[in-house]
Formats: structure tokens, sequence, C-alpha cells
């Protein structure tokens, strides 16, 4: 079979060279363009970028050249947005108009009432809202989005307990790596033995999208679910992994067992088991009372499965719990790609 041609937008940034390592051996997608600013474009890609990842250097595509990111230089299929939510309100629209399925990690259209905000194995259906967005826009193609990394990690902490016993109000505090500014991010000066209690926009974009994504899809559009939601965001020094403390008050007030139990037996989405980039575990249970730490667990199933432990009573909403997930690919590139994927397995793609 043929693989899909894809254009990769931001090639060169954090989010970018993970898309770039992720599909050299796609079997359902094949880079055809790299596209960054015009600081890069026209040059090979080992010139424009520095490769921070391990693996092959610059995926095999050393001496492709950067593209502008426009259609009428880079057209294909599928697009997969790691810009800047600045470039990507301008650019985005132009791929989808011209017929292209763009998976975006921007924030520039989360919100807008069109257009899906997934993470697949809580809200799969969403992706219905192409259908809305597509008549709205009279677009050829569609944008579907990513949310926020800390957004994501949380949706998946918190879709088995939404399913299995309902979710009443949320409080979360988070500690996040620094990967989450892009690259170079914040300066060495500032976060090296330090936690910083301020990430622009962060709080507010959790407590918006997490209701969108857990609301009910009907008659092509989403009511977002009721629940109320507090988060408290900080930037600590570490590479990769945001860690988040929850406290959920629950319909019925479930024990810690009933809870760890429900997370040990959820499988999410039964139309995502089985993608090539989907985890076999979406979330892992641990039991030791330390885990889950970023260094020992982030990078397990490539990043793509949610860490859960120390499940426990809390005295203030009912039930607390440890997470723990992969900014750069649960939250990110890996997102998109497992978003593309289910778009395609639900036959949007053509
Ligand atoms: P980054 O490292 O700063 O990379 C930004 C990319 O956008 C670079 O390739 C840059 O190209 C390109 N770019 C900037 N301005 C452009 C323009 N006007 N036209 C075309 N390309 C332009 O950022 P990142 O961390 O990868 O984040 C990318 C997106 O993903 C952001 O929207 C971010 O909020 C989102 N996101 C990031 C994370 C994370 O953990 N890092 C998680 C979830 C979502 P040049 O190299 O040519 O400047």
């Amino acid at each position: 079979m043929s693989r899909i041609p894809v254009t990769i937008l931001g090639a060169t940034g954090v989010v970018g060279q993970r898309f770039v390592r992720r599909l050299m051996d796609h079997p359902l997608f094949e880079i055809r363009h790299l596209a960054a600013s015009d600081r890069s474009t026209g040059k090979a890609y080992e010139d424009a970028c520095a490769w921070r990842l391990d693996g092959e250097p610059y995926g095999g595509l050393r001496q492709q050249t950067l593209r502008t990111a426009h259609p009428s230089e880079a057209l294909a299929p599928v697009v997969l947005s790691a810009l800047d939510s600045g470039p990507a309100a301008e650019i985005e629209p132009l791929f989808a108009a011209a017929g292209s399925f763009v998976f975006s990690n921007a924030s520039a259209f989360r919100m807008a009432k069109d257009v899906p905000l997934l993470v697949p194995e809580a809200n799969a259906l969403h992706l219905g809202l192409i259908e809305t967005q597509r008549e709205a826009r009279a677009w050829k193609g569609a944008i579907v989005c990513n949310p926020n990394c800390t957004a994501t990690v949380l949706v998946m902490g918190l879709a088995p307990l939404h399913q299995a016993f309902g979710i009443e109000r949320v409080f979360m505090s988070s500690m996040q790596a620094i990967s989450g500014a892009g690259y170079p991010g914040v300066p060495s000066l500032d976060i090296l033995g330090n936690v910083i209690p301020f990430i622009r926009g962060e709080e507010e974009k959790v407590e918006e999208e997490t209701p969108k994504i857990f609301g009910r899809f009907a008659n092509g559009g989403v009511e977002a679910a009721p629940f109320a939601i507090s988060a408290m965001c900080h930037r600590v020094p570490v590479l990769e992994g945001h860690s988040e403390a929850v406290s959920v008050a629950l319909r019925g007030n479930p024990s810690p067992q009933q809870v760890a139990e429900v997370f040990r037996n959820w499988q999410g989405d039964p139309r995502v088991s089985g993608l090539h980039s989907a985890p076999a575990v979406p979330i892992r249970v641990h039991t030791a009372v330390d885990r889950p730490q970023v260094r020992l667990d982030v990078e397990k199933d490539q990043g793509m499965s949610v860490h859960v432990g120390r499940v426990r009573a809390c005295g203030l909403l009912g039930i607390k719990f440890a997470l723990l997930g992969h900014n750069t690919e649960r939250g990110a590139a890996g997102a998109s790609v497992l978003n593309a994927e289910l778009a395609h397995a639900m036959g949007y793609l053509g």
C-alpha cells in the first residue's frame, strides 16, 4: 500500500523534530515536505535545525530543503503542525482550505466550536465535528487539534473515572518540564535549582479545554461537560514529562480500591486500540509508593502511555492520585500522529 504524503509545519522545533522521528518508519504516512519560518526556508534541514533527539539524526533527511509554510509550496493530504499559535492562526486555514487535513498542536483553533479537540481514547466521536467545520467554512480539508500537553495528560487520567463514575470537581497542581516551552525555552539561569509558579496561559487552557474534551457530541456540536476544574501550573527543572497531583470528586464516592481497579481495567475507545501509535496499555498503574517518577517512567511505550500512582483518599474531594505523562509525545507529536491515524481508521482521510 502506498503511504499518505505528509507535510510537517514547524519541522525545526521541539515538536517538529519528534514528528520527523515518528514518521521515519510509519506504516501509513511518509514525509513529503518539511516547512518552517522564513529564517529556515531554502536551507537544508541540517543547516536550519539543531537536532536534539536520539536515533538517526534528522530522520535521515539532512539534505531535504525546508519549504515555505504555505500550500503553494508544501501541500500534502495530511499536515502535521508544530507551529506556534500566532503563525498557526494564519497558516493552518490556508492548508485546510486547499484540501489538507491539518493535525495541529497549536492553541489557535482548539476552542473553536467546530474544531475537534481530540484525545482519541476519551472522545474519538468528536471527529464528527469535521462535517460541521467543512459546512461552516467551505473547506475541502479540515483542522483537528490536540489539547495543551498538561490538559492531555489530565484528560487521560480523568477519562476512566468520568466514564465509570462521573466527575463533579477537579483540582490539579502540575510540575511541568522545560521542553514544554519549546527550544531554547526557559533560560537555564531561571530554572536550574528552581520552581517557577507561573506558565503564561497554561492554567486557563487546562480549565477551558478539559470540559470541551469531556463534552457531549450531539447535533453537530459539543456541549461542554459541566464539572468545575481548578489548575495550578508550575515549571520545574525536568527535561521531559509533566507530573500532576490530582484531587477529584466523583459521583457515588467510590473507594480508592474501586478507583484503582477502574484505572487498571481501562482500555479507552476501542477504535484506538491497535492503531500504530496507540500504547498497548493506555494507563500504567503503579503500586510502589514512590512512583510514577519522570526519570524512571516517562519514556515507557514511546511516551504514549500515561502513568497513575498513589491512588488514595482525599480529605477535600474524595480521591487523589499522582499522574505523569510525556509532554512532547503524548502531549504533542505522538498525540497528533495518533489523531491522524484515528481519522484514517474512521474513514475521514479518504
Ligand atoms: P518551537 O520549538 O519554538 O518550534 C516552533 C516551530 O515553528 C519552529 O519550527 C519554527 O521555525 C516554526 N515557526 C515559527 N514562526 C513561524 C512562522 N511565522 N512561519 C512558519 N513557521 C514558523 O516550539 P514547540 O515547542 O515545538 O511547539 C510547537 C507548537 O506545539 C506550539 O504551538 C506549542 O504551543 C505546541 N505544543 C508544544 C508542546 C511541548 O511540550 N513543547 C506540547 C504541546 C503543544 P524556525 O526554526 O524557522 O523558527
